[in-house]
């Protein structure tokens, strides 16, 4: 067992200390979001109380503030990836965003009539409808890889489906509806070996596992800070920069550009041509305090180690559960137990946890091609995060048992 000192994590989230329907909150949807530690509300409540301005355009004392921890913040999410640069980081609302500028960006200048855009079926839907649309627009076609029983890539149908044809691979790195983790590495050298570019979607691994975009090589990647402890509104996409400097604005406006005249405007340099608009400037300043939380003050290897030690855990103590079937039974898996239960609808299951204070999610989890492979509309979530603890799985496998007996 891995020496977290729990009782100091749980005291820094206030969100955790509350009772729910009268029962104490065991908070276990955090794969749709997580709870924020007091550092990152600390540091949202300092910036409006001390330094609120705006960005890049004032020479006054506060404007400087701000506009000097917006791009430390940058800095601060271009080291946790590990990219070359500050500029190949651009702030966006989150990885929907992210992965809508891409598809709206490089590729509609990229894709054509024949070209290919390949996908797995495991995608979280903002990582298939932003591509359907950009076929849509270009004339080019979506593949999609698929997936076996346990809710693993099919590699050989990976091999088969990467092309000449195909000009960008998304895949997603670690699975919010299964917990499959794919081996993004190896799927991204196969990609090269076509020409085809490489889109990560980030979303769950990067609060998991942590990624580095350099060991990845792959050409863009899409986070969200409110699933990483840090505040909704905000999250990140990393883009080659060769990439980003050859790539159309996404949305056009203030600060995105050098100079405005009416015959002829130049556009600034990325990553600042793909941010217009005054942007969430407390939520990166306080995303930058919630990557310091996970990679200094707990550390991202002690957050993986626990969380493997708890998925363990969990995975044996439902197994427990007569009548519930796990879904996404991957070999290499994190932080995600999906399941159904043969005696209750997810969604009744869902309502008899939360009265007695657990918090799960039911529903398609913004994946319903997954739901379809499996022919089942929907699954029970639990998710877990650095603050969950065994007691909290022992609540679920209490609170499952009274759903039993309430059906
Ligand atoms: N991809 C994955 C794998 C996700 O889990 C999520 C969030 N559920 C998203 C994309 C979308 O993230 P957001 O809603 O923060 O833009």
């Amino acid at each position: 067992s891995i020496a977290l000192n729990h009782k100091r994590i749980r005291a820094e989230f206030p969100a955790l200390h509350q009772q729910v329907h009268g029962k104490p909150l065991v908070y276990l949807d955090n794969a749709a979001t997580t709870q924020k530690p007091e550092a990152v509300i600390d540091t949202i409540d300092r910036y409006y109380r001390e330094d609120n301005a705006n960005i890049h355009r004032g020479i006054h004392a506060l404007a400087e503030r701000a506009t000097e921890a917006y791009e430390g913040a940058r800095t601060r999410v271009a080291q946790f990836l590990n990219a070359r640069t500050d500029r190949e980081i651009i702030f966006t609302r989150g990885t929907t965003e992210a992965i809508n500028l891409v598809a709206q960006s490089w590729g509609r200048a990229n894709l054509a009539p024949g070209d290919e855009v390949l996908i797995s079926h495991m995608e979280h839907h903002s990582n298939i409808v932003p591509w359907q649309i950009a076929c849509q627009q270009t004339g080019a076609t979506l593949k999609v890889i698929p997936i076996d029983d346990h809710g693993q890539l099919d590699m050989d149908k990976l091999d088969e489906l990467l092309t000449e044809k195909t000009k960008l691979l998304g895949i997603v790195q670690m699975s919010n509806a299964l917990g499959t983790i794919n081996p993004v590495a190896t799927i991204t050298r196969k990609a090269k070996a076509v020409g085809a570019k490489v889109l990560v979607d980030a979303a769950q691994s990067v609060p998991h596992l942590g990624v580095d975009v350099q060991q990845l090589d792959c050409d863009f990647l899409a986070f969200s800070g409110h699933k990483i402890y840090g505040p909704t509104g905000i999250g990140a996409l990393y883009g080659r920069l060769e990439l980003l400097e050859e790539m159309p604005p996404y949305q056009s406006g203030g600060d995105m550009i050098k100079s405005v005249a009416f015959d002829g405007t130049v556009y600034n340099d990325p990553p600042y041509r793909f941010e217009a608009g005054t942007p969430n400037i407390a939520g990166g300043i306080a995303l930058a305090t919630a990557i310091d939380y996970v990679d200094q003050t707990v550390g991202l290897a002690n957050i993986a180690m626990w969380e493997h030690e708890l998925l363990t855990y969990a995975t044996e103590q439902l197994s427990q559960v007569k009548g519930l079937k796990l879904i996404g039974t991957a070999e290499r898996k994190a932080s995600v137990l999906s399941f159904t239960l043969d005696f209750a609808h997810p969604l009744d299951a869902g309502t008899i946890l939360d009265r007695q204070g657990i918090a799960v999610r039911t529903g398609h989890h913004c994946a319903q091609p997954v739901m379809d492979r499996y022919g089942i509309p929907a699954t029970i979530r639990a998710s877990l995060a650095v603050y969950n603890t065994k007691a909290d799985i022992d609540a679920l496998v209490v609170g499952l048992e009274k759903v039993r007996e309430f059906v």
